[in-house]
């Protein structure tokens, strides 16, 4: 093989716009092939996209592609997914490619030991009614190779796992080239799925996120590309592996709002997961127990097929669920947990099952204030509250994670008078151990000194029996399986209603539904209490009815009235800079220079949530577009209508999910 053309197009894993001109030398090259090659004064890895005969730019004298990385090449459908995922948020090319080559260079040492192919025939449990028909319905959609996405929606415990278990085998014994991805929200979940693919096929499928080693990170991009590896498991990032024949991509809880990558290259998982398996015509399942609005709305107009797994599997009942009314019955001073759910803690003590007690907050207490002079601890060069973090006594920013020790006087007037204030899941598991002395009480929590594996022992632990109260964070809601688990404590139901986030209300109905969804998963029937000061709020009376349809209409009709997603697009817009004035005239700028243009409408300049991080200063735009407008040709024209200085930032989200 030789190559076609003297000068090959490389696109750069760097944060470039578009592919350069370098002189193909004598390797041997073709398009996908991953290379090195001259970046200024560095070396760049890059994929040869294309050639040509003639320089684009007579002009300049072209520099020689470094070498052919003896690694297999890009797909064709990889790149042009990059491309598109490029274009559709607004992003670099480069930097976008940067996120697909990540474990493209060959391991030093290869691994012996090949990645172990799944079993379709390792006999599964048996599909109820169901299950079977969702089943059936993914497996002719895959005989199909065509395009299609469906929403797997079913209630906790509804067997989707094991439903699209089913269509992954039907897939693998059909086609022997076929590869799958299952992306699920978090890391801890990707372990949990894997270990029942494991169960259910007979082999340890690989795990690919953020944090694991560089050599098994080669080894699983390297078997990807060479169709050696036909399933992986994993975070948002598996997204951009190089599949050679991807036949079927899975979604588990796809509402879930950690899909959304909020900072630097922002996209959301779940949306660019059906944009790769168009590219690949490939099958897309979107699995949840609460399916994102934008999910359901899909399915409403037939643009996404709708399976519905109606009941518990294994004969499980659903939860009984009560709102305790914190005005009527409060908890004493001091204490957070209500007169009726510590009796119902007592009373699932009594019979030797378990308890759940979720609270969506970290630490010990979200706020330190000193009692003499009022003043609220913040990080420096910021405006967001310390949590403190009891176990380790230090006090942490999340979201710069910016920590220091707990000071004994307070660094305003020197009296020693900080008191903490509000609960953390830290001191809600304090006060359970108080008040239940010989019960076993533990905290889960994606706290930033618990690693995957603590947190893997953890849930373990609870599945074992051997813990009597859990105090968990939002993990607890995702997935896992607790047969002894029968009472679910919603500690602050009022604390997600309470964001500034256009999806607060949707995030609350989820994440309550969720939880409470923990209860009952076995033979025993569960019951969940749900704390609340609004309980005749719209959102608790629909959780308390289990009434998603209900939930569902009310807030449809408010987004229809604001034009606002599924109904809209919104593009949300940061400027950020280390000087206010800057960061504002910048801001002002941005408004001005806005095109005017029929079914698009700009909000701001405003101060968002947090106004200011690690001493950046931020202020934020909203446009917002009818659907069917072209949202990128807009973004493009305005981007090319302002200058600013270069000490000023400015970052574009399409399609954002929160507001801080
Ligand atoms: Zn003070």
């Amino acid at each position: 093989m030789t190559t076609p053309a003297p000068i090959a197009t490389v696109l750069l894993a760097r944060p470039v716009p578009q592919a350069y001109d370098y002189l193909a030398g004598d390797a041997d090259l073709a398009v996908g092939q991953v290379v090195r090659a001259p970046f200024g004064n560095s070396q760049a890895l890059g994929v040869v996209t294309g050639f040509r005969d003639r320089p684009e730019n007579p002009d300049v004298r072209l520099k020689a592609i470094t070498e052919a990385l003896t690694t297999p090449a890009v797909p064709n459908r990889t790149l042009d997914f990059v491309r598109w995922l490029a274009w559709y948020n607004q992003h670099p090319e480069g930097a976008v490619l940067k996120m697909a080559l990540r474990g493209a260079e060959p391991a030093k040492r290869p691994r012996k030991t090949p990645i172990p192919e799944p079993n379709p025939d390792h006999p599964g449990r048996t599909l109820n009614p169901s299950q079977h028909s969702a089943a059936a319905s993914l497996g002719q959609a895959l005989d199909d190779h065509m395009f299609s996405t469906w929403l797997l929606d079913g209630v906790t415990g509804s067997g989707k796992t094991e439903t699209y278990f089913a269509a992954i085998a039907h897939l693998l014994r059909r086609d022997p080239t076929a590869q799958v991805l299952v992306l699920t929200p978090e890391i801890a979940l990707s372990g949990d799925v894997g270990a029942r693919f494991a169960d259910r096929f007979a082999a340890e499928p690989p795990l690919w996120h953020a944090d694991i080693a560089e050599g098994r990170r080669k080894q699983i991009w390297q078997a990807v590309a060479r169709n050696q590896a036909r399933c992986v498991i994993g975070a948002r990032s598996a997204l951009f592996l190089p599949f050679q024949n991807l036949r079927l991509i899975i979604v588990d809880e796809e509402h879930d709002s950690s899909y959304k990558q909020e900072e630097g290259l922002t996209y959301h998982a779940r949306d660019m997961a059906v944009a790769r398996a168009h590219i690949e015509q490939a099958v897309c399942v979107l699995a949840s127990a609460t399916p994102s609005l934008e999910s359901q709305w899909n399915a409403a107009a037939s643009k996404y097929g709708h399976l519905r797994l109606g009941e518990r599997a294994g004969g499980a009942q659903k939860p009984d669920l009560q709102l305790v009314d914190m005005r009527a019955t409060p908890p004493d001073n001091g204490t957070f947990l209500a007169p009726p759910l510590r009796q119902a803690i007592a009373e699932t003590l009594a019979k030797g099952e378990q308890s759940l007690l979720f609270l969506n907050r970290r630490g010990y207490a979200p706020l330190t204030l000193c009692r003499t002079c009022g003043h609220r601890l913040t990080a420096p060069g910021g405006e967001n509250y310390l949590v403190e973090h009891k176990h380790t006594g230090r006090l942490v920013c999340h979201l710069t994670g910016f920590s220091m020790r707990k000071p004994k006087a307070c660094p305003e007037c020197g009296e020693e008078t900080l008191v903490s204030v509000g609960p953390g899941v830290e001191r809600i598991a304090e006060e359970a151990q108080e008040t239940f002395p010989d019960a076993r009480v533990e905290i889960l929590s994606s706290d930033l000194s618990d690693t995957p594996k603590v947190v893997a022992a953890r849930l373990k632990a609870m599945e074992a029996g051997e813990i009597d109260i859990l105090v968990a964070t939002q993990m607890a809601a995702k997935g896992h399986n607790f047969p002894n688990l029968t009472l679910v404590g919603v500690v602050d139901a009022d604390l997600g209603l309470r964001g500034a986030d256009l999806r607060a209300a949707e995030r609350t109905f989820q994440v309550v539904n969720q939880v409470a969804g923990r209860a009952g998963r076995a033979e025993k029937p569960g019951r969940a209490l749900i704390q609340t000061y609004d309980p005749d709020n719209t959102t608790m009376q629909t959780v308390i009815r289990q009434d998603r349809e209900a939930f569902v209409r009310a807030e449809l009709n408010e987004r229809q009235a604001l034009g606002l997603p599924p109904f809209g697009r919104l593009v949300a817009v940061v400027v950020s800079g280390k000087t206010l004035g800057q960061v504002e005239a910048a801001a002002e700028t941005l408004a001005r220079t806005a095109p005017q243009a029929a079914g698009f409408d700009l909000y701001g300049p405003a101060e968002p949530v947090h106004g200011r991080i690690r001493g950046v200063w931020r202020r934020r735009l909203l446009l917002r577009a009818d659907l069917g407008k072209d949202v990128q040709g807009y973004l493009k024209a305005w981007r090319q209508s302002y200058r600013l200085p270069r000490s000023v930032t400015v970052q574009f989200d399409v399609d954002p999910q929160s507001f801080f």
